[in-house]
């Protein structure tokens, strides 16, 4: 079986991480959504939460499965026996972080471990976490951005109501 993980924080998932996650699930038999637990970051949404949602916003998708990790990446694979990791790339900016995460993950895991890049669709180059979170803050309109349940979680967090 060909399994992959697609590994991020996904604080909140936007439309740009599910095209990917569609993408990526019509390739492999089955795609694990590994949420990072970063207790070096403050979240918007814990990591229950965002398991919770990303298993929601799939939930049409039958060989897609949500889970949470923290510490390395490549021993978490490992663990689960999945050898492939799936990324997103925007643009050139993207690249180098990524090049550089992909290398070190090879390495580490004696080339045991390698990165699929997706580019991203053009209608979501400019999507990311960051910036939907700072558009809700201020309580603009991030309804292209995220679906319509997770845009009333967005907001709830930040104590807006529309
Ligand atoms: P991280 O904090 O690890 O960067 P993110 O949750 O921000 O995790 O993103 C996870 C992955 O999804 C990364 O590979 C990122 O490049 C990709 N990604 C994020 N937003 C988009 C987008 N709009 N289009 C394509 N890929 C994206």
């Amino acid at each position: 079986m060909k399994n992959a993980i697609y590994p991020g924080s996904f604080d909140p998932v936007t439309y740009g991480h599910l095209d990917i996650i569609r993408r990526a699930a019509a390739i492999f038999d089955e795609l694990i959504i590994s949420v990072l637990n970063n207790v070096r970051k403050t979240p918007l949404f814990s990591v229950e939460e965002r398991v919770r949602i990303l298993e929601n916003a799939t939930k049409d998708i039958p060989n897609v499965r949500v889970e949470s990790f923290s510490g390395l990446l490549v021993d978490y694979a490992m663990r689960r026996d999945v050898h492939v990791i799936v990324r997103g790339l925007r643009a050139i900016t993207d690249f180098e972080y990524e090049l550089q995460n992909a290398q070190t993950n090879r390495l580490l895991s004696k080339g045991e471990l390698d990165t699929m890049f997706f580019t991203t669709s053009l209608e979501y180059a400019y999507l990311s976490s960051t910036t939907v979170r700072e558009i809700a803050s201020f309580g603009g309109d991030i309804s292209g951005c995220v679906p319509d349940f997770v845009e009333e979680l967005i907001y709830n967090k930040f104590g807006i109501h529309k």
